[in-house]
């Protein structure tokens, strides 16, 4: 039952297809740093590729028809792709879905404060992290300021090199005795997570000089106001480029694979297959971290939606369609696996575990003590993904996310389930799963790749 390690088969030609798409990954990962920036990638690769968006269609009165491409956005933050099959719609989609949202800290409503002459951001972590893994790092901010004219102001400030970047302290060593004592979720505590933004006072009679300072600059540069911080999204993340790993570059290291490294897989894979037999589909969602809520989470109806309003495009709108639809339809819903890491061999079963260049993961379920909330896909989908993969010659293994009673995660896979079609959890084995470096094998973003061009191209 062993997998074999892909790198050892590869042929030259092989290899530069693989080392082109992980130069492409690489621009992805600095291009989408925030599930917004991603939508905008998404978006503009789609249109490039000559999708277009289902809205303007719908607004010249057009409609779709098989081979036709187009795209739905809903609030800049979740993306859904379609091209229209052969097969007629109602025998049902074949489905990529992985999310485009990723660990981070996002700045307060009411944030900025002065102490002892430092300028700060308090902020609220958003997804699961080790606390003590954000601090002492150059971050950088990203995201949105919608002032109440309705004009959004984009920011993005710690990605150029002459950019300045921010911090989240952390106690010199030499006092830290006590500090060292307590239990690593303790070690630094959430309302601790305050980024440095600034010390230089203002000459001025003002109490809080350097807060008055800080609010200077950003008037003169952004236009904004302390009271906009109340309609803002902004995303502190860990500043600068997504790099090769190892001396022999065969890895990635960047912020945010978790779940980029699907997500860009499965576009990659969408756009360029043509001539679909059944219809295809790459769904892209946010919230995931958070347990998929709100409406660009899967949760949502947006797809749903999405999917009614194109049989409504093909004049083929009705509610049971639409039913038949979703339930004849197949999905990978994609996440990161824990990959394997003999530093911490105790945590997992090497049996079921995932193994840097052995592939594309499929996780049959998930879940936490007692696959609780896990999807649990049927062992007849598995069987079927199995002959996919082998005839398409796609490295892939299975795997669970640990030891049975360690742990545990979510995915969006059981949402679409409830629709009543095939839904699996497959991916990308990741080191360093919400760290804020975390690290893939350029074997597996391109053996995934291959396997989502395989599962698109299903009869
Ligand atoms: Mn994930
Ligand atoms: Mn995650």
């Amino acid at each position: 039952m062993e997998r074999k390690n892909a790198w050892e088969a590869y042929t030259k030609e092989e290899m530069e297809e693989l080392e082109s798409l992980n130069q492409d990954y690489l621009h992805f990962l600095n291009q989408g740093k925030t599930e917004r920036e991603c939508v905008t990638e998404i978006v503009k690769q789609a249109e490039d590729h000559g999708y277009k968006n289902l809205k303007e269609i719908q607004k010249d009165g057009k409609k779709i028809q098989i081979g036709d491409k187009v795209y739905v956005v809903g609030m800049k933050k979740i993306v859904a792709l379609f091209q229209i099959g052969k097969q007629p719609i109602e025998q049902g989609m074949q489905i990529l879905g992985a999310h485009i949202d990723s660990p981070r800290l996002d700045v307060k409503q009411n944030p900025l404060f002065e102490n002892s002459d430092f300028a700060y951001l308090d902020t609220h972590y958003y997804g699961g992290i080790k606390k003590y893994q954000w601090v002492t790092l150059p971050l950088a901010i990203h995201g949105v300021v919608v002032k109440k004219d309705g004009s959004v102001i984009e920011i993005c400030i710690g990605e150029k090199e002459e950019d300045p970047v921010f911090c989240i302290t952390d106690l010199l060593i030499h006092l830290s005795q006590q500090q060292m004592e307590k239990k690593a979720n303790k070690v630094i505590e959430g309302e601790d997570l305050n980024l440095l933004i600034g010390s230089r006072p203002l000459a001025s009679e003002e109490k809080e000089k350097v807060q008055a300072g800080v609010l200077e600059l950003l008037k003169q540069q952004y236009d904004i106001e302390e009271e906009d911080f109340l309609s803002a999204e902004l995303e502190i993340v860990p500043a600068g480029k997504a790099r090769e790993a190892g001396i022999d570059r065969s890895m990635i290291m960047a912020y945010g694979q978790d779940d980029r490294v699907c997500a860009f897989t499965s576009l990659v894979a969408m756009l360029e297959t043509e001539e679909v037999e059944r219809t295809a589909c790459c769904l892209l969602v946010d919230k995931e971290e958070i347990g998929s809520v709100g409406a660009t989470g899967m949760r949502s109806r947006f797809f749903e939606n999405a999917v009614a309003e194109i049989l409504d495009a093909m004049d083929q709108y009705n509610e049971l369609t639409l039913r038949r639809t979703l339930a004849n339809s197949k999905m990978l819903s994609s996440d990161v696996s824990a990959a394997f890491d003999p530093t911490y061999a105790s945590a997992f079963e090497k049996k079921n575990a995932a193994f840097f260049g052995r592939g594309l993961v499929f996780n049959k379920f998930t879940g936490a003590r007692g696959k609780s909330g896990s999807n649990d896909a049927n062992a007849e989908y598995m069987a079927f993904l199995r002959k996919v993969m082998e005839d398409a010659n796609v490295y892939y293994q299975t795997a669970e996310l640990g030891k049975v009673d360690l742990g545990g995660g979510g995915t969006i896979a059981y949402i679409l389930s409830l629709y009543g079609m095939e839904v699996i959890d497959s991916g990308v084995a990741v080191l360093n799963m919400h760290a804020p470096w975390e690290i893939t094998s350029k074997a597996d973003v391109y053996e995934a790749k291959k396997g989502y061009v395989a599962f698109l191209k299903c009869k």
